[in-house]
């Protein structure tokens, strides 16, 4: 009975940055895990947030993606969405895996708080990952989502470093097809992005005006000193009065090279519409005192734009089964790792604060993924909880097995044969559906034209 009894199934749901490194440091212990992914490629947020500019990180990351993913240990299931393609349920109590990682980050952009606006959604109102998607897509000839056009006088709503780069795109878009169009001159991307706009159009002696463009606007609900765009290096006085230094001034430096406009201490309250279409946004004055954003109830303006694009912020997509609280997955204690109501079922990265940056989101997968193991799977009573999580919703054959070897599984801290099996042959299966066969040859089939590539 003893070889019956084998290492553990670990499913990790995200292939990406935070989602490879929980599933290569699994991988490399000896524990066999599944990676969900309900992309063609598992690389999140590099792949389709990160501007396309960014070539060389892009590359970095996803070839450490890559090496981490092609461990043999790990099997990598393509196109299966948790809570679309297959229900979180199903995973704890069909699937009868040993740990569920979620490492799905964060893909639903925060709603826009102005009644009534989401009827304008790709239609005047454009959410930040969906133009993102577009912006980092729309050059491959294969391209069928969703097309935009970016419009002079678009206000984008946000703070963050994210909003910087829609404001950097935008212009850019902006600037490249007016030159093109008004004057004949063709400019790519990379020196756009690399130069500056105020640079390039100095060089060839013209202004936004000569191009007919007044440029785009991005409002903030505090000042640019309250960015979170450079974090105080600890909680002294000093290091947080030197981050927000640094965020003005990065605000500022974007705004020069960028040429785009900006203003601070407004909040947008409501629309204007006209023959049903987005016309213009009311903004209320905010004042801080004391550290507190206060409404300036009677203190309101109005920007006319066609185009309002909203980049407040990404939230983890919510997925039937699971628990949540504010929006964001309820985890045990402050700054938990452990999914409240599961013993099995843990969140690292984007996917715990909805919000992050690369080495943030490995850093955290690499220490949540040894406390799992540490303070979960190895532990003695880890297993006995795993049974009674999985007893709930086994089928009654393969419970009886389970029932039969219930003390070697605890002796073993291990999952029993019959369930290994049932794992591996659905994992099997589920390749099998998509056509995929071997982690290289898929990722090489599948990886779009780059637009470095087509110059
Ligand atoms: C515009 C922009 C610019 C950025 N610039 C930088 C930068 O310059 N430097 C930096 O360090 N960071 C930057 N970041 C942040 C960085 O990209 C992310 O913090 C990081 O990639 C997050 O990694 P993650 O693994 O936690 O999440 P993600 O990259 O979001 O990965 C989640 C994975 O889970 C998959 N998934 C989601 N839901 C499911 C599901 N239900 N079932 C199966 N699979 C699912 C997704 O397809 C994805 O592959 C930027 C982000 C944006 C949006």
């Amino acid at each position: 009975m003893e070889s019956n009894i084998i290492k553990n199934y670990v499913a990790v749901i995200g292939g990406s940055v935070s989602g490879s490194q929980a599933a290569y440091i699994l991988a490399e212990k000896g524990y066999r895990v599944v990676v969900f992914e309900m992309n063609n490629l598992p690389y999140g947020k590099i792949e389709d947030g990160l501007p396309k500019w960014h070539v060389n990180l892009r590359d970095k990351q996803e070839q450490n993606i890559d090496q981490k993913l092609a461990h043999p240990n790990i099997y990598f299931v393509p196109k299966a969405k948790i809570g679309r393609d297959i229900e979180f349920d199903d995973l704890i109590n069909e699937w009868g895996f040993s740990i569920i990682i979620f490492a799905n980050g964060a893909w639903k952009d925060r709603a826009l708080p102005i009644e009534g606006i989401d009827k304008f959604v790709n239609n005047g109102l454009v959410y930040q990952n969906t133009l993102l998607y577009w912006y980092n897509h729309k050059h491959e000839p294969d391209y069928k989502g969703i097309r935009f056009e970016l419009k002079d006088k678009t206000i984008v709503i946000g703070g963050g470093l994210s909003s910087l780069d829609v404001m950097k795109l935008g212009m850019i878009e902006l600037v490249q097809k007016a030159l093109k169009k008004e004057k004949g001159i063709a400019i790519d991307l990379f020196t756009f992005e690399k130069k500056g706009i105020a640079k390039i159009l100095n060089e060839i002696g013209l202004t936004l005006k000569d191009l007919n463009l007044y440029g785009m606007t991005l409002v903030y609900r505090r000042n640019a000193t309250d960015m979170p765009l450079k974090s105080p290096k600890d909680n002294t006085e000093e290091s947080i009065k030197k981050a927000r230094e640094v965020s003005d001034k990065l605000l500022h430096k974007y705004a020069e090279n960028f040429l785009f406009h900006f203003i601070p201490l407004s909040s947008p309250i409501d629309k204007i519409e006209e023959e049903g279409r987005l016309k213009g946004i009311v903004f209320q004055k905010n004042e801080i005192i004391n550290g507190k954003l206060q409404a300036k109830k009677d203190d309101t303006f109005v920007l006319e734009t066609a185009m309002l694009i909203s980049s407040i912020g990404s939230l983890p997509e919510m997925i039937n089964g699971l628990p949540y609280q504010n929006s964001l997955l309820k985890m045990v204690g402050k700054n938990g790792y452990q999914v409240d109501g599961f013993p099995n079922v843990f969140a690292i990265g984007n996917a715990v604060t909805g919000k992050g940056n690369i080495r943030e989101s490995k850093k955290h997968g690499v220490l949540m993924t040894n406390k799992i193991i540490d303070d979960h799977i190895q532990t003695s009573d880890f297993f006995e909880e795993w049974l009674s999580v999985y007893n709930e919703g086994i089928e009654d054959d393969v419970k009886d097995q389970v029932c039969e070897i219930e003390n070697e599984i605890l002796a073993k801290n291990s999952i029993p044969e019959p369930v290994f099996q049932n794992i591996s042959n659905k994992t099997k299966a589920y390749q099998e559906k998509v056509g995929y066969d071997n982690y290289q040859d898929w990722i090489q089939s599948k990886v779009p034209v780059r637009l470095e590539n087509m110059k």
